[in-house]
């Protein structure tokens, strides 16, 4: 029952009481007989034992009633400090907003969550707005008036960032709702505010997690402790072709590849045991059955008690990386050109081979493959071509190969075969001879039929070398000597290979000093006129009077003063010595047409020849018509273009201009036409098969009629038989040179040959 009810049941109680004690108590006293005097005593009595009555029961209502109020405050004290308690517990503070008053209430763990004294709190909404932040100002005022206009007393929440005494600002979550009056109308906000900044910073580190999680390129796979997949994340299905939901709850057994043995996994599990985490290779299957390869981080996670709660694991597919390690080393050890192993495989193998033959006690041979003139192929027919060459010759060679061979590109024309089985030089040379017969056959490259040969070095070990750099080292001597003693051969290395070596060295400097030294000299060889047999001009050839080697042949260090830049200052001094002889004899009075030079095609490609010849001329004062200059086929046709403007500048000159060793090198025939030359010179190797050769008598053929057609003269080199001599007449041959007619000699020596046969010839 309510206090008001039961307070006038109190009184209507008393009152009752009261009345009835009135009305009776009299009648009750006058009923008794009682004398005035005892009635008024009576009276007195009664009276006094009535507000004795009242004053005590009042007294026991009244301590009571406080009693029970004492009680009720005690009880409302307690509620509202376990309130405080609980807010202050739950880092939230309390907040009260009269509407109409506009009077704010904020408790005091509020200004705590602000780090505010409580005096400071702001007392009206304009105060509390300033704390807010200037970016919540209007979602807040929004919302405000969407709740008031709706008069909608469902509890909200709602976060604002509010102003911390720091400075900063703090995320403060506002739970509350809407008290209306009996008319519906909005009374008061009221409800907590508790502070979720770190709580949000929380989320959006989660939420970056969980970006992470879903974009990074690794797959993510999560185990519970007892190895149930429990997460994974896109990647994991693009890489092992697993959906989520077909692996969630399997095992991560399901992707082993069967490749590593129990030890395996027991040295993972030993690790993720001891250490807490393991990395490594290791191989999986995908959905489609596909073997490939991972590099996988395993984790384990521990829960509060210590205990394992899951297992992460990380991995990525390193098939493609695997695959460009393997490309990477095959490019790193082979020829692209030819895809032959390079010159670093080859190392490598005859390394390997020199190392068994040690432990075997067995033997093998290193070739190496030089293709001869093959640099005329690059020069005059581009390198394109060259290069289709070599890999076409790459090819061939390969068919060679039998058991343990290495067949190797080691750079330009240069081929290296290792031959493990090969016991003695007999093999060796059998080897050799196979591989430059299946050379024979020409080679169709780009519609064109090119022939080639190679010349080879060999070298046996362990018996001529025991490393690597020697075997190589003495398989390149021996292919020098296979080169030097005309092409197309196989050579064996031996001791005085590399005595022949050094002396090329010391060659180069003693040739620099040649020049000074006036160890030069020229030789001059007759030309002949071959039907009238008359002498009509001389070829200027260098010699090296060497003091201890005696004279050296210009074939012996021409290529060395090619190498060394020395050629330029040779030509130049022959060049000059042949014109000043020239203007001698002719002031003698003989009938020599001209002497021929020759011009090394290191000094035709730079270009300047033409000044130099003007400067030799107007030095000597010869009539620039009795020199001839003889440039190679391979000069002409290295740059045709380049070629074609010094030739007629030197033709602008008046001299005479030759092609020398015409038919080694690879001319245009469109060019050829086009440059201003007057013969061509037939090089000796054609003239040595005649008159029996017929390949040789058709190439002789060919270039005579080929010089003619293009009103060339044409020469032949190297006649030394009377029966070669008659069928150059009687092809045609113009012009002619040959020990058959004179070797080189001195211009002293000469001087009554020239005297006997030096004939004015009309041609
Ligand atoms: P080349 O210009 O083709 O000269 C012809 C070579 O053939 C000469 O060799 C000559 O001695 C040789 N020869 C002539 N007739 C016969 C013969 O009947 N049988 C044989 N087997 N050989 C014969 P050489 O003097 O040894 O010169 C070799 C090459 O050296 C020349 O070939 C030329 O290319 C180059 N050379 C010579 N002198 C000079 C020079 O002053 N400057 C330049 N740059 N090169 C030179
Ligand atoms: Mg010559
Ligand atoms: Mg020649």
């Amino acid at each position: 029952m309510t206090a008001p009810y039961s307070a006038w049941r109190l009184t209507l109680s008393y009152l009752l009481v009261a009345g009835l004690w009135v009305l009776f108590s009299d009648s009750q006293l006058i009923a008794l007989g009682l004398s005035l005097e005892q009635l008024e005593r009576a009276q007195t009595f009664k009276g006094l034992a009535f507000v004795l009555l009242s004053g005590g029961l009042l007294h026991l209502i009244l301590h009571t009633h406080q009693r029970q109020y004492r009680r009720n405050q005690q009880a409302l004290q307690h509620s509202e400090r376990r309130l405080q308690q609980a807010l202050e517990a739950a880092q939230n503070g309390m907040w009260d907003w009269h509407m109409q008053s506009g009077q704010l209430y904020f408790s005091p763990s509020y200004a705590a969550l602000l780090g505010i004294p409580e005096q400071a709190l702001e007392t009206d909404q304009q105060q509390w707005m300033q704390r807010l932040h200037p970016n919540d100002r209007e979602a807040f005022q929004r919302h405000l008036q969407q709740r008031i206009s709706a008069a909608d007393p469902t509890p909200y929440e709602v976060n604002y960032r509010l102003r911390h005494a720091d400075g900063s600002y703090r995320w403060i979550q506002f739970r509350g709702r809407l008290l209306l009056d009996e008319q519906g109308q909005a009374q008061r906000l009221i409800g907590t505010a508790s502070d979720i900044t770190q709580r949000r910073r929380d989320e959006d580190s989660l939420r970056q997690a969980a970006a992470v999680f879903d974009a990074t390129q690794e797959g993510v796979l999560v185990t519970d402790a007892e190895q149930h997949i429990v997460h994974c994340n896109p990647a994991f299905t693009r890489i092992t072709g697993y959906s989520q939901t077909e692996i969630l709850g399997q095992s991560p057994s399901l992707l082993k590849s069967g490749r590593h043995d129990r030890s395996f996994y027991a040295s993972l599990w030993h690790a993720l045991q001891t250490r807490g985490a393991w990395s490594g290779e290791v191989w999986n299957r995908r959905k489609n059955g596909e073997i490939y390869p991972q590099w996988q981080c395993i984790r384990v996670i521990h829960d509060e008690q210590g205990e394992i709660s899951h297992y992460v694991a990380v991995f990525s597919d390193i098939s493609a990386l695997k695959r460009s390690q393997r490309e990477l080393d095959y490019l790193a050890h082979h020829d692209p050109l030819s895809n032959l192993p390079n010159r670093l495989l080859f190392t490598e193998r005859v390394e390997h081979a020199l190392e068994r033959a040690r432990s075997d006690q067995h033997s093998g041979a290193v070739l190496l493959i030089d293709l001869d003139h093959f640099k005329h192929i690059n020069e005059s027919l581009s390198h394109n071509i060259g290069d289709l060459l070599l890999k076409a010759v790459g090819e061939r060679l390969s068919t060679q190969l039998g058991k343990r061979m290495t067949l190797a590109r080691l750079g330009g024309d240069e081929f290296g075969l290792l031959d493990e089985q090969c016991s003695n030089a007999e093999q060796a040379a059998v080897m050799a001879q196979r591989l430059q017969n299946s050379l024979t056959l020409p080679f169709q490259v780009a519609d064109k039929e090119l022939f080639i040969t190679a010349s080879i070095g060999i070298c046996l070990y362990p018996e001529d070398a025991n490393d690597v750099a020697q075997v190589l080292r003495n398989a390149d001597s021996a292919l020098f000597k296979a080169k030097s003693s005309g092409r197309e051969n196989y050579a064996f290395y031996s001791q005085e290979l590399t005595t022949h070596a050094h002396q090329r060295v010391e060659m180069a400097s003693a040739l620099r000093h040649a020049l000074d030294r006036q160890e030069l000299r020229v030789h001059y060889q007759p030309l002949y006129h071959l039907t009238s047999r008359a002498l009509i001009g001389v070829e200027a050839l260098v010699r090296w009077q060497h003091p201890e080697r005696g004279l050296v042949p210009p074939g012996e260090f021409i290529p060395i003063a090619e190498e060394t830049g020395l050629i330029g200052a040779i030509d130049a001094w022959v060049l000059q010595q042949s014109c000043r002889q020239m203007v001698t004899w002719r002031n003698a009075g003989l009938e020599l047409q001209f002497v021929a030079v020759n011009a090394s095609s290191r000094l035709f490609s730079r270009g300047e020849l033409d000044l130099r010849v003007a400067e030799v001329l107007r030095d000597t004062g010869l009539d620039p018509a009795c020199l001839e200059l003889e440039v190679t086929e391979s000069a002409v046709m290295d740059d045709p273009d380049a070629a074609l403007a010094l030739l007629q500048r030197l033709r602008d000159l008046g001299v005479r201009l030759a092609i020398d060793d015409f038919g080694t090198g690879y001319s245009s025939l469109a060019r050829l036409k086009r440059l201003p030359v007057h013969k061509l010179k037939l090089d000796q190797s054609f003239v040595r098969g005649l008159p029996n050769d017929q390949d040789d008598i058709a190439i002789t053929r060919a270039v005579i009629a080929l010089g003619h057609s293009m009103g060339l003269k044409v020469l032949a080199e190297g006649i030394e038989q009377a029966d070669q001599l008659d069928l150059l007449c009687q092809l045609g041959c113009d012009h002619g040179q040959g020990y058959y007619f004179g070797r080189p000699q001195p211009a002293a020596q000469l001087q009554q040959t020239l005297a006997q046969h030096t004939r004015p010839v009309y041609e």
